[in-house]
């Protein structure tokens, strides 16, 4: 058995009943529903303003119902409503963007997963600690701009997609930079850019074992980020600079990979490592999240940044990927959070999966 996440009355809107999967209108919504649906449950969508209409273009992945407010910031008020219904919320990375992680980790609602990784996550110097103390490889940090003897990529804190991001070749050219808050100066690591879906569950006792549970691989994706995936068309960085172009690092969608295969092992290695020191340092990192990283020429994987929920890329998905399909036929990271509610009510053992 595991650690139990949730105080036993916050689950007590569960007993006896199918939980009603809740998610925010957002990011990787239509996944989840679907999800929730081929699994048999019925679904809340939850949105700010009014009820969002795409849903009507994709039947299949519409919720049952939605539940709206007028701003994002007055969904706790939904909470009573949400008990009643016996809602489970499933997080996603706009939801606790939007809404703000101490909104959300104060919501007194069931949530699927530990609430306590949003902490953890959210803060760079934490989430670096963790990793590093796991045994990732990460990408160099400087403390002092003298000690730079490569490529460089300067990060602002908190900056969304990369915003404001300065790169810099060499120590000289970091006198262009000129900071308009706190940053962090990162070597830039050379190589290719994998986003590894993974899941943990705590609950099964088949597969990669890990921790009491076992980990699975859903998928693979890599990010469009704009504006530097097309940057080099228009020449060379230097040019740019001086026309006052920088590079930006938005995600505006995503393209699947698979990762040559001799590399998996180390991949599978690096997760478990970083799943089991979750456990010792806050009680566990439940069900889905994403490696992020650059596997250099001399094939070492440098993580970059974790995300602790479900990713947008796992939309590529929905009906399997190359390596889900080596699990189980037609499974999503959507569908398998599902399975996961579904199986945990069967053992009687929600607590441990939703906090
Ligand atoms: P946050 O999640 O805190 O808002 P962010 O998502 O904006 O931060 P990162 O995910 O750290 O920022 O980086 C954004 C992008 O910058 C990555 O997807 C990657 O393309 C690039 N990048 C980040 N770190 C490095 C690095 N050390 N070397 C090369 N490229 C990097």
């Amino acid at each position: 058995m595991g650690i139990s996440l949730a105080p036993p009355e916050r689950l007590a809107t569960l007993n006896g009943r199918l939980p009603t999967i809740t998610t925010l209108c957002s990011h990787s919504s239509l996944q989840i529903f679907h999800g929730a649906r081929k699994e048999g449950f019925r679904t809340i969508g939850l949105a700010a303003g009014p009820t969002p209409r795409f849903y009507d273009a994709f039947p299949l992945a519409r919720p049952d119902q939605f539940v709206t407010v007028p701003k994002i910031v007055e969904l706790p008020s939904t909470a009573p409503h949400l008990r009643s219904e016996g809602a489970i919320i499933v997080p996603h990375g706009s939801f606790v963007e939007y809404m703000g992680a101490e909104a959300f980790t104060a919501w007194d609602v069931p949530v699927y997963g530990n609430r306590k990784v949003i902490g953890w996550e959210a803060d760079r110097e934490k989430s670096r600690e963790w990793l590093v103390s796991a045994g990732a490889t990460m990408p160099r940090r400087y403390g002092d701009a003298s000690e730079i003897d490569g490529p460089v990529i300067v990060k602002y804190y908190g900056a969304k997609g990369g915003k404001g991001f300065f790169l810099a070749k060499s120590r000289e050219a970091l006198d262009d930079f000129h900071p308009t808050g706190p940053y962090v100066i990162q070597e830039y690591v050379l190589g290719t850019r994998y986003y590894m879906h993974f899941f943990y569950s705590p609950i099964s006792d088949r597969g990669y074992r890990v921790g009491h549970g076992s980990l699975e691989l859903l998928g693979m994706d890599r990010r469009d980020e704009a504006n530097i995936d097309e940057l080099y068309k228009l020449g060379s960085q230097e040019e740019l600079l001086k026309a006052g172009i920088r590079p930006t690092f938005v995600v505006t969608g995503n393209v699947p990979v698979v990762l040559r295969e001799s590399l998996l092992p180390r991949a599978f290695e690096v997760a478990a490592k970083i799943v089991e020191r979750s456990i010792e340092l806050f009680g566990g990192m439940i069900g889905p999240f994403c490696l992020e990283g650059i596997m250099t020429e001399e094939l070492e994987f440098k993580v970059f940044e974790i995300s602790t929920r479900i990713v947008a890329g796992t939309n590529l998905f929905i009906s399997g990927s190359p390596y889900s399909d080596l699990v189980e036929p037609n499974l999503s990271t959507g569908r398998r959070i599902a399975q996961e509610i579904k199986r945990a009510q069967e053992l009687g053992r929600l607590s441990e999966i939703v906090s």
